[in-house]
């Protein structure tokens, strides 16, 4: 008899765990427990059918599907959004489909490039498709690799800390994301921007290449399972996603030089918007900025995301299912408090942010500082709404209070 779990029908297998109630023929598997323990203590479960990769049945799924998913979550970006789900579909179906066909053509690993400003949603973009999918994820800073001579270590690191978000689980991780911020800082100096090249950049970028291409690497296994007999795993990266994150400062000067000649108004910053500009960045522009001709070569896919303006600001507060006002009302609603935004407080808001220039990152640290001396007091106002101005937001006044029902102001 084949033993499969009598809620959805998950037959056992090395990824698949069940657990049986022999006596009445009845099992349960991983992924319908951890659906059932979400229903009871967490929202997390949303969709568990949907959400679990080893439940997911990635050969279902559909660009669509991911980028409706990440409509959720992500404001604006939309052509980056679409262009990250294909890349995020392709990448799995090589891994998942490309098997059931019996030709011989090898599918090339695809790995995705997004250009963009500081805190437009490049990280996000991998969270929240690594959520969805249920696959482990590893963010990192390329500039905290070290220079050539050192970066073995410090690169294999980046893997060593998907195994830990994959729980030890070497299996799953080799199915992971692997996220590196600020890649464009580790460019080596083309010849326009320096005489001298340099070399360090040059250094990380080859050794990220072996592994962003696929091979085999010894990690060390910190904070993974241990291995009696060995001091390290091996972790096979061909089927590792590797996307690099950038904002690509002096990108513009370069595609301007290239056609801004030719091309009279191409360039006109104030009408055109980074994602049109960057639309057209080739290769070559890349090379040209100090990536390695071979790193490029496996960033096939690249996505340019919008530097975001006020009006996505105000959607970024309120809108996303995860939104931080929709967040602190939650919080403030624990303690029976309403908790209001007037619209031109939460224009105020997004003006400080972009005022930062830390793209959306900001928003939460305005909103956290001004809600401190609030949820201090919190307890106390019990029954009571609290609305927030945008005297509030500018510490020009305090909140205003009214007694819920009675609608008296204290
Ligand atoms: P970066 O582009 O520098 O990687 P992140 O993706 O880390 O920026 O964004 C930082 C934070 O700002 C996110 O965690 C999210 O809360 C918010 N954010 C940034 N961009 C967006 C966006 N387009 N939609 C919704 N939230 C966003």
């Amino acid at each position: 008899m084949v033993e499969k779990c009598s809620f959805c029908g998950n037959i056992q297998s090395k990824e698949i765990k069940l657990l049986a109630n022999p006596a009445d023929n009845a099992w349960i598997c991983q992924n319908c427990i951890k659906g059932a323990y979400n229903l009871i203590y967490g929202e997390e479960s949303e969709s568990h059918q949907s959400q679990n990769s080893e439940h997911v049945d990635f050969k279902d799924i559909t660009p669509k599907e991911l980028k409706a998913y990440l409509d959720k979550y992500v404001i604006g970006q939309d052509r980056a959004k679409k262009i990250f789900s294909v890349g995020v579909y392709n990448h799995y179906k090589r891994i998942f489909k490309s098997a059931l066909q019996d030709d011989d053509t090898e599918l090339f690993k695809s790995n995705i490039l997004l250009i963009g400003p500081t805190g437009s949603g490049k990280t996000l973009l991998a969270q929240t498709l690594a959520k969805y999918l249920d696959v482990p994820i590893a963010i990192c800073d390329a500039t905290s690799l070290t220079e050539a001579g050192y970066v073995g270590e410090d690169v294999e690191n980046i893997l060593t800390r998907l195994v830990q978000a994959a729980d030890g689980d070497v299996e799953r991780a080799q199915k992971g994301i692997v996220f590196i911020d600020e890649i464009d800082k580790i460019a080596r100096m083309s010849e326009n921007r320096s005489i001298t090249r340099d070399v360090s950049g040059e250094g990380v970028q080859q050794a990220l290449l072996k592994i962003i291409e696929g091979s085999v690497v010894n990690i060390p296994p910190k904070g993974g399972r241990k291995h009696p007999n060995q001091d390290f795993i091996q972790i096979d990266t061909s089927n590792i996603l590797f996307v690099c994150g950038g904002a690509f400062d002096g990108l513009e000067q370069i595609l301007k030089r290239k056609v801004g000649d030719k091309v009279v108004g191409f360039f006109d910053e104030a009408k055109e918007s980074n994602s049109k500009n960057f639309e057209k960045v080739e290769p070559d522009d890349l090379v040209h900025f100090g990536l390695i001709p071979e790193l490029i070569g496996r960033l096939h896919i690249i996505a340019t995301l919008d530097e975001l303006d006020e009006k996505d600001m105000v959607r970024i507060l309120t809108e996303p299912k995860n939104a931080i006002i929709k967040q602190y009302q939650k919080l403030f609603a624990i303690d029976e408090v309403n908790l209001k935004f007037e619209d031109d407080a939460l224009e105020a808001i997004a003006k400080l942010a972009l005022e930062r220039k830390t793209g959306a990152r900001g928003l939460r640290s305005i909103i956290e500082e001004m809600m401190v001396d609030l949820m201090f007091e919190l307890p106390e106002y019990k029954h009571y709404d609290i609305i927030i101005t945008k005297e509030v937001v500018l510490n020009e006044s305090k909140a205003l209070f009214v007694k819920q029902n009675k609608k008296e102001a204290k």
